[in-house]
């Protein structure tokens, strides 16, 4: 006996989510047919889609585009904080300690996944760096498997651009290994970035 075809598609809807297999999914479809508060589901998402964009410059998600960190004339703009995720970049705004813009990638490196290089948004920091006189990137990528592959790419990609000028850095150890940086406490995410060590020094004149 299958379910009614609306509701099949409804589960097959919350199945899409990451982490939800179908028992759960069914349990979500169930409890939204059930419970009036849960129905405010389908407008908030309609609207979520219709009034958010992706900003063209760092790829976070804003109500409009340019967004605001990158549209702030006192954000320093020569500085690159790469994050994987949008929310990312709101935990790190929360934290209130970095004065430069963001880069996100959309995603970590998983070969394994087929999550590959061009899936994510490194073709674009590139050409950021190349075209925007960028002097710093801060690799804050989290600090699990997939997070230190990433940053390990993404530093290969920029030491072979080849730019002497340019400082790469990683938020400093001491961060729970295996977390995820939304996480993290404002205390600790301000000292990783204080402590940020560089990942390469050829500066001009050394
Ligand atoms: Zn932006």
């Amino acid at each position: 006996m299958a379910y009614p075809e609306p509701l099949e598609a409804l589960i097959a809807a919350f199945e899409q989510f990451p982490g939800i297999g179908r028992r759960s999914a069914e349990r979500l479809a169930f409890h939204a047919l059930r419970d009036p508060k849960a129905r405010t589901l389908a407008p908030a998402l309609e609207r979520a889609v219709r009034e958010t964009q992706r900003c063209s410059i760092c790829a976070n998600v804003a109500e409009r585009n340019p967004c605001p960190i990158c549209a702030d004339e006192r954000r320093e703009k020569t500085r690159l904080c790469v994050v994987e995720e949008p929310r990312h970049v709101e935990t790190i705004e929360r934290a209130g300690t970095w004065r430069g813009v963001y880069h996100v990638l959309l995603g970590a490196f998983q070969p394994a996944e087929g999550t590959e290089e061009r899936h994510l948004g490194l073709p674009r920091l590139i050409e950021r760096v190349q075209r925007e006189g960028v002097r710093e990137v801060v690799l804050a990528t989290d600090p699990d498997a997939e997070g230190e592959a990433t940053a390990a790419l993404v530093l290969e990609r920029l030491e072979a651009l080849g730019k002497k000028e340019l400082v790469v850095s990683r938020l400093a150890r001491g961060l729970p290994s295996g977390s995820g940086i939304e996480y993290l406490h404002k205390g600790i995410l301000e000292d990783a970035f204080a402590h940020r060590r560089e990942l390469r020094t050829h500066r001009e004149g050394s």
